[in-house]
């Protein structure tokens, strides 16, 4: 199980939190949710409990919705389904966060 773990990045000059919670933390039906961007300190939030590679696209996908907001669910869904493939097969992985938090 890839433990809880939290970073901070930058897009559209904003801080951004995300976060690989307890699948507890999310809605059964979802992997991910990303806050609004106009959020003051927005958050995107990942279930722990997926498999590698879902992990990956869903980490992408809501990444994408934070950058460009203004693309359909269509659109995201599979932008980040391409460039997941396009790293796993280039072997990119998730490795051990640095700390646990
Ligand atoms: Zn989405």
């Amino acid at each position: 199980m890839i433990p809880e773990e939290e970073i901070t990045i930058k897009i559209n000059k904003k801080g951004w939190k995300i976060k690989i919670v307890k699948s507890t933390e999310l809605s059964p039906s979802t992997c991910g949710e990303c806050d609004d961007p106009s959020r003051a300190k927005p958050e995107i939030w990942v279930k722990r409990s997926l498999k590698p590679k879902d992990l990956m696209d869903t980490v992408i996908h809501e990444v994408i919705h934070a950058i460009r907001p203004e693309l359909s669910e269509e659109a995201v869904l599979e932008t980040a389904n391409v460039i997941t493939d396009a790293l796993w097969k280039l072997n990119y992985r998730k490795q051990k966060p640095k700390k646990e938090i």
